[in-house]
């Protein structure tokens, strides 16, 4: 069995495995939702983080959303991706972590949402870390117990 009372995520830095943000797919406020959908597709993502010009992190828009606002009354109104802008949909309430946090604030983060977006102390998206990463870091543990 697993045993991870000498495993302490407290003690490793959310920095150590994270994508660094040159890396990490993004969209801005201002890209109309078409442009959104577009880095969603390509990059095969369910949700990318939404930056502002100066690099700081604003929320996260995925397809759901997007395909949301696209319904009208009767039917889906394909000019609503061209009307609408990432920030008139995107997920503003969304928990981060600081670039100096340990991966255990980063699990609380990721019960819930598929990564966690890293940000500095001017609020700029330095990398994110993602549930997979988190269970690479689990599985390692795990086979190093049992050798
Ligand atoms: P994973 O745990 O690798 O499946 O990633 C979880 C989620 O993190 C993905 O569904 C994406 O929403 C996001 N993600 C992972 N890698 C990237 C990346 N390079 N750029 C933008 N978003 C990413």
């Amino acid at each position: 069995m697993l045993d991870l009372s000498n495993f302490d995520l407290s003690t490793i830095p959310v920095t150590e495995n994270m994508i660094d943000a040159e890396k990490v797919a993004h969209v801005q406020l201002q890209n109309p939702l078409e442009h959104a959908l577009l880095v969603l597709t390509k990059t095969g993502y369910n949700a990318v983080p939404v930056l502002d010009l100066d690099g700081k992190f604003c929320g996260t828009i995925s397809k759901s959303v997007i395909v949301e606002a696209m319904f009208g009354l009767e039917q889906i109104e394909v000019d609503q991706l061209y009307d609408k802008k990432v920030e008139d949909v995107m997920e503003e309430d969304i928990p981060t972590v600081r670039i100096d946090d340990s991966l255990e604030k980063a699990l609380h983060v990721l019960i819930d949402h598929s990564f966690a977006c890293v940000l500095d102390h001017q609020d700029k998206m330095v990398g994110i870390y993602t549930r997979r990463e988190m269970l690479k870091q689990l599985r390692n543990e795990y086979y190093q117990q049992r050798s």
